[in-house]
């Protein structure tokens, strides 16, 4: 079948060096994103309130791969070796839960908040090359769990409706893999493929919309594409002006439009100097919507 297309338009011109992670806020109508290796948490509202600044950002002080929004209010980060507790302005940053990470091999990457309200966050090899990462489950009382290991670029994460169900991408495996997961323990059992990706592309982040379908950033792709979990069928795409499109998110006052983070990181200074809206915030409206976020949950 020939994939439904869409275009996708420019909704921010920031330019962060390695823009991932957003996250819409429907209590604020805003959107969280982060920039990496920016160490940056970027916060913008599309529609704001006379008077209100539209865009805003933080500094963590070290790379940070994750934002997720707490069922309280504020935001808990996954940044370089462990978690950490802010407020929704970025003030009193300070540390939480037990992770032992070697920071000199792997950092934090890639981060979602679970059904449960449990922040699942995993970390990526420097390199790039060797399993040295692991996908931790952090709870509301601070305790962390390894679901996985042997991990080597740790990335989207996404849970059907049935709740019974956990996809996952680790980049280079190419793939978008299914497991069993135990709400309880959160582990994860019975990995399998269900969809595969060509070689010019590496899947990176993705969201799942209401019909069940997930929609995966290619990293070097310059698109995203909606997969059919089911039959792992490539039935739409989203094209974008720049090659690293790192995340995706659904948004906005409806939840229906898909805001597309993306980076400068890796392009060659001749390729980034040609290509202005590298690592800038891209909207698309596919015509799906998608669920809310998944608050974290303090005990
Ligand atoms: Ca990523």
């Amino acid at each position: 079948m020939v994939a439904k297309e869409h275009p996708a338009e420019l909704a921010l011109d920031v330019r962060c060096r390695l823009g991932e992670g957003p996250v819409w806020d429907e209590r604020a109508q805003e959107l969280y994103f982060v920039d990496i290796m920016g160490e940056q948490v970027h916060g913008w509202r599309p529609a704001q309130s006379p008077g209100q600044r539209a865009h805003r950002s933080f500094p963590v002080g070290r790379p940070v791969g994750a934002v997720v929004l707490r069922e309280d209010g504020g935001l808990v980060l996954a940044a370089y070796d462990g978690f950490f507790l802010a407020e929704a302005d970025g003030s009193g940053l300070r540390p939480f839960g037990t992770v032992s990470i070697d920071g000199t091999l792997v950092r934090f990457n890639d981060g979602k908040v679970d059904p449960w309200g449990r922040f699942l966050a995993g970390t990526m090899d420097w390199g790039h090359k060797e399993p040295n990462g692991s996908l931790y489950m952090l709870s509301g009382d601070g305790s962390v769990t390894t679901l996985l290991d042997r991990v080597v670029i740790s990335n989207g994460l996404a849970w059907p409706a049935d709740l019974r169900t956990f996809y996952y991408i680790d980049t280079p495996r190419r793939s978008v893999d299914a497991f069993d997961l135990d709400p309880e323990t959160g582990a994860l059992t019975g990995r399998r493929v269900v969809a595969q990706f060509p070689s010019d592309a590496h899947p990176d982040g993705m969201a799942i919309d209401d019909e069940g379908y997930l929609w995966v950033a290619l990293w070097g792709g310059s698109r995203v594409e909606r997969i059919d979990p089911s039959s792992g069928e490539h039935v739409a795409v989203v094209h974008l002006p720049t090659a690293h499109v790192s995340s995706v998110a659904f948004g906005g006052p409806h939840l229906d439009d898909l805001y597309i983070t993306t980076a400068q990181e890796d392009l060659p200074p001749e390729v980034l100097a040609a290509d202005p809206q590298a690592g800038s915030l891209f909207v698309a409206h596919p015509g799906v919507s998608g669920p809310v976020s998944y608050r974290f949950k303090l005990a």
